[in-house]
């Protein structure tokens, strides 16, 4: 049975799951979620055991994305996963620690979470489009305050029928991510910095994807525009599949009985990651809590614990940037599948578009507090949590991960909770190197990043990721600067080359 996908705001076509993928956003504003949840039974979860992470990830993607043939499928994820892209060949392997699990989750060429969804993703739509004859060219718009940029840039470099170009704020970014970024090869790809900070490079892509004659201009050049945010369906689903790969590698190392729950704690942004793990826990996978971790910006928290979603708080900028975030656009989705009411789920979008706060009622916040807990810690006790897990455990966690294991041991202390706990980890200590070494005590930190690698390689043992490793010596292949009111100019000269 083909499985059919409904906009939360419930005025927008049901369409295919290639359809939503192209489509990104429906068209009312809404975000596209699937008509059912499909179910797994215990043998199913068996049989992941001796599967590798692609053979997995077939069988988990094939119950949502009916309408793609198990060819195209096994396709798009062998270009994902396969091929060496990952520096270890389970590409989201678990840590059994004494106290605790780690998921890593950045093994992919960027060393951050974002390649596990933006290497399948691309595939997908490049995929989708042929199916649907699509014939103009996709582009791409980005803009990015670091790590998405560069995952999207490494997802769709060579995709063909797609075109890439990523705009982020000059001087705005890490040393390392800028490097990232500017040694980018591909012929389709394109980063521009813009003079201005994250606000202006992402309301100048907005307002290109709001002007109508603009995306005229483009439509005659045979250039239709599209983004990869986490918004799009194509990019939560290939996240469903770790949690389902965590737990079969739990079960393969003896680590629980078959049935047994499991807790899992993420570190939350744009509430991305862990509504996967809702999914997955709605098609059956035993997980007892979904624990939300935030960083000082915890509007989530306050949200799980009360139902009062509040964005009108001051922003910190903190050592886990990727969590910096107001609007968690992924909520959205959970806030439909718990109500199953469409137009409570647009009013309250609605009001949060006016005012900037809404409250769900009693009954809503009493299911969502059933399967989540929340928790945040600042930057100290980050700090303080990755000095604890390398003395105890001889793991060195980056800043992310820290965030997430220290709410794990905050929901163990207050509810006495012993299932065993997967702390999902998002990104390389290598990428957030200045904050991990300084929180070990290195104090004396040089300027240079290699200097650094070799530093935290000494200390943590772990092997300095490919991609990092090979900036070094990588040519800068890009140098683009551009005013706040030359983007539109520079994306038309782009989508003409
Ligand atoms: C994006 C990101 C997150 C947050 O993930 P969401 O899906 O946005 O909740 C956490 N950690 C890192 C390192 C990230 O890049």
């Amino acid at each position: 049975m083909e499985l059919r996908y409904i906009s939360t705001r419930g005025n927008a076509e049901e369409l295919t799951a290639a359809e939503a993928i192209i489509n990104g956003l429906a068209a009312d504003g809404g975000l596209y979620v699937p008509t059912a949840i499909p179910q797994v039974t215990p043998e199913f979860l068996t049989s992941l055991t001796t599967l590798s992470y692609e053979e997995r990830a077939a069988k988990i993607l094939a119950l949502f994305l009916t309408d793609y043939t198990a060819g195209e499928l096994r396709n798009c994820l062998t270009r994902a996963y396969g091929d060496d892209k990952f520096d270890d060949p389970r590409c989201a392997p678990v840590e059994c620690l004494t106290d605790t699990n780690i998921l890593e989750l950045w093994h992919g060429p960027t060393s951050a979470f974002k390649d596990m969804a933006l290497q399948l993703l691309p595939q997908l739509l490049g995929t989708a489009l042929r199916k649907k004859g699509e014939e103009r060219t996709v582009l791409i718009l980005v803009a990015t305050s670091g790590d998405t940029g560069k995952a999207a840039m490494a997802g769709f470099a060579d995709v063909p029928g797609t075109k890439i170009m990523v705009f982020y704020p000059h001087g705005g970014v890490s040393p390392v991510q800028e490097k990232q970024m500017l040694t980018q090869k591909g012929a389709n790809v394109n980063v521009t910095a813009v003079r201005g900070n994250f606000d202006d490079a992402q309301n100048g892509v907005k307002e290109i994807f709001n002007d109508a004659a603009f995306s005229e201009e483009l439509l005659r050049q045979d250039v239709k525009l599209s983004s990869a945010n986490s918004i799009n369906w194509g990019r939560l689903a290939p996240q469903i599949v770790y949690y389902f790969s965590a737990y079969a590698d739990l079960l393969k190392a003896g680590k629980i009985q078959l049935g047994a729950e499991i807790n899992f704690s993420v570190p939350t942004g744009n509430f991305g990651d862990i509504l996967a793990a809702y999914y997955a826990k709605l098609m059956g996978l035993p997980i007892h809590k979904l624990i939300c971790a935030s960083n000082a910006n915890n509007v989530l928290t306050d949200f799980l614990r009360t139902g009062l979603y509040d964005r009108k708080r001051p922003f910190f900028k903190t050592i886990t940037p990727s969590m910096d975030i107001l609007i968690s656009s992924n909520l959205e989705r959970l806030l439909y599948h718990i109500t199953e009411n469409a137009a409570q789920v647009k009013a309250w979008m609605e009001e949060l578009r006016q005012t900037g706060r809404y409250q769900v009622d009693e009954g809503t916040l009493a299911k969502i507090q059933a399967l989540f807990w929340a928790d945040w810690t600042d930057d100290e006790g980050t700090k303080d949590m990755i000095r604890l897990a390398f003395a105890r455990e001889n793991y060195v966690p980056d800043t992310h991960t820290a965030v997430a294991w220290r709410v794990a041991e905050n929901y163990r202390k207050e509810t006495g909770d012993s299932r065993p706990m997967v702390v999902v980890s998002t990104a390389s200590p290598y990428k957030f190197a200045p904050h991990v070494l300084a929180a070990l005590g290195e104090n004396d930190l040089p300027e240079d990043e290699a200097v650094m690698f070799d530093r935290l390689h000494k200390k943590s043992k772990l092997t300095i990721p490919r991609g990092l490793a090979a900036l070094r010596n990588a040519p800068l292949l890009h140098n683009n600067l551009c005013q706040r009111e030359e983007m539109a100019a520079r994306v038309l000269a782009f989508a003409k080359k």
